[in-house]
């Protein structure tokens, strides 16, 4: 059984990271960020409620992320273990999460402002269909239409330089506590976010000790 968290600031990769752990060793991937999209996508409830949070430009409350995640993990459908990323958030939810999940490891990926900054800031978004782009790393075909349905690339509404600032200043501001706790425990891995995917990948899997996947 592994137990693992992966944290990192946005533009690190962590979800891509997360998602390449889980289908090389049949982790279940439990993503605080995708819980609220498939949310809003269903119409439901917590959709509706997470849609209006968003839209006034605010963060969602802790609450409700720590009770998605209850109820999460309260399927314990994990037979080889869980990575959890967007969880915890603070050091209460730390504190908590520790005492309930006793965590193997986990993972930091990091990543200087700059590159963030860099990152982030060439992200587009198809207006139809929703799909993800970056100038960087996958360009579209054509410059400003969507590969699979043609639609028009946008700029997410809160991918400006300025709400980036803030949000880095957020992160770094509550991911302080979060790590200092998760470090006293000594199961933080430190590892650099600026190397390639596979690079990254293969650095994760070292310092956690992980075999090579099974055939
Ligand atoms: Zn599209």
């Amino acid at each position: 059984m592994r137990k693992y968290v992966i944290m990192g600031v946005q533009g690190s990769g962590k979800g891509t990271q997360a998602k390449m752990l889980r289908e090389a060793y049949d982790l279940v991937h439990i993503s605080v960020g995708d819980i609220f999209r498939w949310h809003v996508r269903q119409h439901t409830k917590l959709g509706a409620q997470v849609k209006r949070i968003m839209a006034a430009g605010e963060l969602v409350g802790d609450d409700l992320v720590e009770e998605v995640v209850r109820r999460r993990m309260g399927i314990h459908d994990w037979n080889y273990g869980f990575i959890i990323d967007g969880f915890p958030r603070n050091g209460r939810q730390t504190e908590f999460f520790m005492e309930s999940y006793d965590i193997d490891a986990v993972v930091h990926l990091e990543l200087p402002d700059d590159e963030v900054r860099r990152r982030v800031l060439s992200r587009r978004l198809c207006s139809s269909c929703g799909m993800d782009y970056n100038l960087i790393a996958d360009r579209p075909e054509v410059e400003g239409r969507c590969d699979i349905c043609g639609g028009e690339l946008i700029t997410r509404a809160d991918d400006t330089p300025e709400a980036l600032e803030s949000r880095l200043s957020d992160y770094h501001e509550k991911t302080r506590p979060v790590l200092e706790l998760f470090r006293r425990k000594e199961v933080v891995h430190d590892v650099d976010g600026r190397a390639s995917v596979e690079e990254v990948q293969s650095a994760i899997r070292k310092t956690l000790g992980l075999p090579s996947p099974r055939g």
